[in-house]
């Protein structure tokens, strides 16, 4: 069992295959012009799968493969099926357009649950907000998945000035279809562009949703990020991750390995325990993970507080987004 010095059992671990896209989201990628790490840094098939074997050992029950954009990674059918041998739930995060080139992969590796990015409901938005004219593929995948039986969830970051219009054209669509939709409060992280005012809150959104819909909250589990809502007679449910304006770090019980085999125990913090530069020297990993996570900070990496209108982007020491793995 992985246990941190609060009491916190860490057993789902999010790996990232790679930290290359096919997308260009503003609010995920540093401005500048973005280099890829070399094959050679990252995580080969075989190492995901030793690595992987050891957090299951030590307890893990859950693995997210993410990204960058986890589809986009040439061995993806090979290690989505070498994981699924390993007893834990699977499951991936992905921005949806490479679903149908990977659809018999998912369903030969026995995934129920698929994660998609959609942070609007319009093309033209959609364009200018990852970069790609791909809103009408990503939509079909959507369906695809949803034909083949299996339980999407939908992420939507929530930007302010962006998302309001659409808040409710989102929870709308559950209505009919048994999508569960999820909106982040967005994040700081490193050449983001964060600032507080483009945080729409929660609380804000749920005053938005109430004005339209009848809902009812919905039970969370313990460890769940977001906080579930279901509008009256509507197929789906919609849910705020709310980790600006009350984090749920006292629950948390998440791990991270970067694409170059860095093993984060935060989202947010600084701190990077080299797991693959371990492995390739032939020393036992499982010393590293343990101590990885008993070094986690008690909230939010130690790097701001429960305040985040206090928080200061600039002074916050991580990678960016699409280099850590969400
Ligand atoms: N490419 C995949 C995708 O888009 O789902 C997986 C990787 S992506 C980094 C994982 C999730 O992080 C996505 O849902 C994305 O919207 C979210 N994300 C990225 N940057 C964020 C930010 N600054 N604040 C909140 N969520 C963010
Ligand atoms: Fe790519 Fe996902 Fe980041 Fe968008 S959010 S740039 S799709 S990794």
């Amino acid at each position: 069992m992985l246990q941190d010095q609060y009491q916190r059992v860490h057993d789902y671990l999010r790996i990232s295959l790679t930290d290359s896209c096919n997308f260009r989201c503003n609010y995920c990628m540093p401005d500048e012009d973005i280099q890829s790490m070399p094959n050679a840094h990252l995580m080969q098939a075989d190492e995901i799968e030793i690595i992987a074997k050891k957090f299951v050992d030590l307890g893990v029950k859950k693995i997210r493969l993410t990204g960058g954009e986890p589809l986009v990674r040439k061995e993806f059918p090979q290690i989505i099926q070498t994981l699924s041998k390993l007893p834990v739930e699977l499951t991936i995060s992905s921005n949806g357009v490479l679903i149908d080139k990977h659809l018999n992969a998912l369903k030969a590796a026995g995934i129920k649950k698929v994660n998609i990015s959609l942070d609007t409901l319009n093309r033209e938005s959609f364009r200018k907000l990852t970069n790609r004219d791909q809103f009408e593929k990503v939509w079909e995948n959507i369906n695809l998945l949803l034909e083949n039986k299996f339980r999407v969830k939908i992420n939507v970051v929530a930007l302010n000035g962006i998302i309001e219009k659409e808040i409710l054209d989102f929870v709308a669509l559950t209505k009919d279809l048994p999508l569960h939709v999820r909106f982040i409060e967005f994040m700081p992280f490193a050449g983001n562009l964060w600032n507080k005012d483009k945080v729409l809150t929660a609380a804000k959104m749920l005053e938005m949703v109430k004005k339209e819909f009848k809902v009812s909250k919905l039970k969370d589990e313990p460890n769940d990020t977001a906080k579930a809502y279901q509008a009256e007679a509507h197929l789906g449910t919609f849910a705020f991750i709310t980790t600006m304006s009350e984090h749920f770090c006292g629950t948390c019980n998440r791990m991270r390995i970067t694409a170059d085999g860095k093993m984060k125990n935060c989202l947010f913090g600084k701190d990077e325990m080299d797991i693959l530069g371990a492995l390739r020297e032939g020393k036992d990993i499982e010393p590293l993970i343990r101590l990885s996570v008993r070094n986690k900070h008690a909230a939010l990496g130690g790097q701001f507080t429960q305040d985040y209108t206090k928080a200061e982007a600039d002074k916050i020491e991580n990678r960016s987004m699409i280099k850590i793995g969400g």
